[in-house]
């Protein structure tokens, strides 16, 4: 401090004079006056506290000033949630925001969006309506189920579920199910927070339908199943299906709900596509509730849906927490959207981006691969080998996590020996997060991989592949 105090008035410019400067005049339109004065002042406070007070020092001329401050506004005003390129083979990827929404939707979340809309009113009857109407009737259809409801994700899905049927009482639940989804969601704290007791049966690898009939008291409030999502026991396993459960628990009375995790509404295996079971075949098979995700192989928003029975339905809908839990008209419009392509199968592969990008084949991908391996080729220096090679795609968010779908991608590798071939790739791949479409591809083999399933075009991505910063250096 006593450094600062002893050296002359600060010869920097003052914010007044930056304001008529022409290259800082220029921003006033884009950015109006109050933003470009205090975006002036924070970069004049940087420069001092970087003690760059001299005049004569490059940093402190009007110029250097206008592209810092014109630098700094750009930075301020992107926003922090936007559009990156899914290269990472995973195309329902929790991280990069999981299902992409049709242009129905778009334009249906627009419209409620930017107008009022009867959200809650019933407008035939000119009275208070129920928000989850607005899709109840299609859900149910597609389901085979007498009610539906929607909540804000699966995870809330099952939260009330177990709140609303099993709170103080116990729930049974199969040893080879108590997963961890991945985020913090595991369902024995799920459990612990709805209030429900958990009564474990089974173990880890086989679970049999007596350990399920031995654990039936009249304490028991629900017998629970969890699809497992995200691994697969092998060798010498076995569940009980929710055929032979429900049978046993209707004949205890004790309701039988199943969290489906991605749960689809459509036997995937028309488009060739490995078996996942259907909300609806699970119902067929005796569950009184299914809980599953609006925004994993559904492809539509962020929602998690509760099928079943109808006086159950009711019994969530009457717990106060629903409230808390709700959906707003954001999410209702669009899943409205979603569900209505879900009329018409033989179009919805084209109009569902899900289930587009799931059913691209290889040899749809292979040329945007070839595109993109050019432009690669093309921009980077000659340390990099590029490559088109077969890969290996995964639905992601814990659909069939054992099947993956072929496909191609670009490979990208060092050609520095081994010392510097890592830090290389690792160079690269930050260039790349910070392209303006950051690019997001996975490590393998000390390479990178950019799957380019989810890649329709590569025009754009290689567009902007100029404004990669030599990574070698
Ligand atoms: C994904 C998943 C959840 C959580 O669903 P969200 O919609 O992410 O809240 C719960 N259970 C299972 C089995 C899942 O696969």
């Amino acid at each position: 401090m006593s450094t600062r105090l002893r050296t002359e008035p600060s010869p920097l410019p003052s914010v007044d004079r930056l304001l008529r400067e022409p290259a800082l005049e220029s921003l006033l339109g884009a950015y109006g006056r109050v933003r470009l004065t205090a975006a002036i002042r924070t970069h004049l406070a940087a420069l001092r506290d970087a003690g760059i007070a001299a005049a004569a020092t490059d940093a402190a001329r009007v110029e250097s000033i206008a592209a810092a401050v014109g630098a700094r506004l750009v930075e301020d005003a992107r926003p922090s949630l936007r559009p990156v390129a899914n290269l990472t083979g995973t195309v329902l990827h929790t991280n990069l925001g999981r299902a992409l929404l049709p242009q129905a939707a778009i334009d249906a979340i627009a419209r409620v969006a930017l107008q009022p809309c009867n959200l809650e009113f019933d407008v035939a009857a000119g009275k208070r309506g129920e928000r989850d109407a607005h899709v109840e009737t299609r859900l149910c259809d597609l389901a085979g189920a007498e009610a539906a409801l929607v909540v804000n994700n699966n995870a809330a899905a099952v939260l009330l579920v177990l709140n609303s049927l099993a709170r103080n009482r116990e729930v049974i639940v199969s040893r080879g199910e108590l997963v961890e989804i991945g985020g913090h969601f595991r369902i024995p704290d799920i459990m612990a927070r709805a209030g429900a007791r958990l009564r474990e049966v089974g173990t880890t690898n086989r679970t049999h339908l007596a350990d399920y009939a031995d654990a039936l008291t009249p304490k028991s409030a629900i017998v629970m199943k969890v699809h497992a999502s995200n691994y697969e026991v092998r060798g010498f396993a076995s569940t009980v299906s929710e055929r032979e459960l429900a049978a046993l628990a209707r004949e205890r009375g004790v309701p039988l709900v199943t969290d489906l995790g991605s749960g689809t509404l459509v036997d995937l295996r028309q488009w060739g596509l490995p078996h996942e079971p259907t909300v609806r075949e699970t119902i067929e098979a005796g569950a009184d509730l299914v809980m599953f995700s609006g925004d994993k192989l559904l492809g539509g928003p962020q929602c998690g849906i509760v099928a079943g029975r109808a006086a159950l339905v009711d019994k969530l809908r009457r717990n106060p927490l629903k409230r808390a839990l709700r959906v707003d008209k954001i999410v209702l419009a669009a899943l409205e959207q979603v569900l209505m392509l879900y009329g018409d199968l033989e179009r919805l592969p084209a109009e569902l981006p899900t289930l587009r990008l799931l059913t691209r084949t290889r040899d749809e991908i292979e040329p945007v691969a070839r595109d993109l391996a050019r432009g690669f080729a093309a921009a980077l220096d000659v340390g990099y080998e590029v490559d088109v090679v077969d890969c290996a795609s995964q639905i992601g968010s814990g659909a069939l996590p054992v099947d993956t779908l072929p496909s191609v991608g670009v490979r990208i590798a060092s050609s520095a020996a081994r010392p510097g071939r890592d830090g290389a790739v690792q160079r690269l791949q930050r260039a790349l997060r910070e392209l303006p479409m950051p690019v997001i591809g996975r490590l393998v083999d000390h390479a990178l991989i950019l799957d380019c399933r989810c890649l329709l075009d590569a025009a754009p991505l290689i567009a902007q592949l100029g404004a990669l910063r030599p990574p070698g250096a």
